[in-house]
């Protein structure tokens, strides 16, 4: 017997239905906010990634799960973000479209040590509007991520959002991080040692004790931000502000990844029980399109982690039964007439379904009750002679012989009442 592989999970059938509401909610609230579906490939070229997410990340360094094909280096792909932009440069979209808004949904792949919420293979819901630098962009972002929480009906997140600036900000602040920390670099852990020249934004989410301890007494301030930085950030609090949306600002936060300018946002959760407590994550990333070779524009987009938003949400209610009709046949004749019973009530609309087990009467009835049928057809000898069957109701437990030619038309009035 063969086993998944480890951080990879099976949905089983009893766990898609909250899967699906969730797609469902989610395609109903984007298509409002005129967001459309895009859906790029699952494999991409590595140095996409590597180009985008920076070579210094955790990602790039660690967890791209890599495809070697004679010359060629593909990787399963680890975020959304690099290969939508690359799909909209590629098709150019910034040509047609120019302002795009995209909305993607389906696995990513990190290669991370595998842990409660935290896979190899995992999901996200995510957009990217592409094309502004507008700051009501990012307020619109933020929201349409809150009101989807809130449509998940998750409860007991907060919104964490800080401003990195522009480039040239963000080596200020990468200046400020390494100023205050270069002192301390002996208590830090050798990881953190490794990060403070390859990418110090990255100490301040390490989970090691003493890390976090240094990285409390940090001060950044609020000087490495430009006039125009500042100005961007400003607008971003007092929309959302005038939303009524309660944030915090965090100066710690900051995103590991290279591609990260201005605003970045978090949704946390402190219930998940997860050494990771985010539900989701985001933010600007206004250098990018041009890094990829299109034009200097603006960019912004968040992801949910669907397995986090499936830990938030509890455990999911029992599915709701469908109102399925159960076909119970007695004999070989009458399975064999069962066969057209079936096609033609599914030609009708009828979700209808029948015992293949060869179970007795008994058997197929509880069979019938587990699958949640509100009705199950009898079909035994003496319906044959009549050409009719059995119905009978399982919530209110009658019974009546319909004729085979009104059968349709009589389960679906009574699936109206
Ligand atoms: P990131 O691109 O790392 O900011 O990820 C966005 C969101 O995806 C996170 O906030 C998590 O909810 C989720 N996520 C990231 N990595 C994993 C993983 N390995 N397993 C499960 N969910 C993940």
């Amino acid at each position: 017997m063969f086993n998944r592989v480890p951080g990879t999970k099976d949905i089983l059938p009893d766990q898609v239905r909250w899967w699906q509401d969730i797609e469902r909610t989610s395609r109903k609230i984007f298509s409002i906010h005129n967001y459309q579906e895009i859906r790029p490939p699952l494999i991409e070229d590595a140095a996409l990634f590597t180009r985008s997410l920076g070579e210094a990340t955790e990602i790039v360094q660690k967890q791209m799960f890599i495809i070697k094909r004679e010359e060629d280096l593909y990787a399963l792909r680890p975020e959304g973000t690099a290969s939508i932009v690359r799909a909209y440069l590629e098709n150019n979209l910034d040509k047609t479209g120019s302002f795009v808004k995209f909305y993607y949904m389906g696995p990513m792949f990190r290669a991370e040590r595998p842990q409660k919420g935290r896979l190899r293979q995992f999901h996200h819901i995510g957009v990217e509007a592409i094309g502004s630098k507008e700051p009501e962009i990012d307020v619109e972002v933020i929201a349409l991520a809150d009101t989807l929480l809130k449509a998940y009906s998750i409860q007991g997140y907060s919104i964490l959002i800080n401003s990195l600036g522009c480039p040239k900000d963000k080596k200020e602040l990468t200046r400020i991080l390494r100023d205050n920390l270069k002192d301390k670099l002996e208590q830090l852990c050798p990881d953190c040692q490794a990060r403070f020249d390859k990418n110090v934004f990255r100490i301040l989410d390490c989970k090691n004790e003493s890390c976090q301890n240094i990285v409390s007494q940090i001060n950044i301030g609020n000087t490495y931000l430009c006039p125009d930085c500042a100005v961007h950030f400003q607008r971003v609090k007092a929309g959302l502000d005038s939303l009524g949306i309660k944030y915090e600002t965090s100066p710690k936060l900051v995103r590991g990844l290279d591609y990260y300018t201005r605003t970045v946002f978090e949704f946390k959760h402190g219930q998940l029980g997860l050494q990771q407590d985010a539900l989701g994550a985001g933010g600007r990333y206004d250098a990018l399109v041009k890094e990829l070779g299109g034009p200097e524009t603006g960019a912004i987009g968040f992801a949910f982690g669907v397995e986090r938003l499936n830990l938030a949400a509890g455990t999911p209610e029992a599915a709701l039964k469908d109102n399925l009709v159960y076909l119970v046949t007695l004999g070989e004749q009458a399975r064999f007439q069962g066969l057209k019973i079936l096609a033609d009530l599914r030609q009708a609309g009828i979700k209808a379904d029948t015992d293949y087990e060869n179970k007795s009467l008994k058997a197929a009835m509880r069979k019938a009750n587990d699958l949640g049928a509100g009705f199950v057809l009898i079909l035994g000898d003496d319906e044959l002679k009549d050409n009719a069957v059995m119905v009978k109701d399982m919530k209110n437990s009658t019974q009546e012989k319909v004729p085979l030619d009104k059968l349709g038309d009589y389960l679906a009035n009574k699936g109206k009442s």
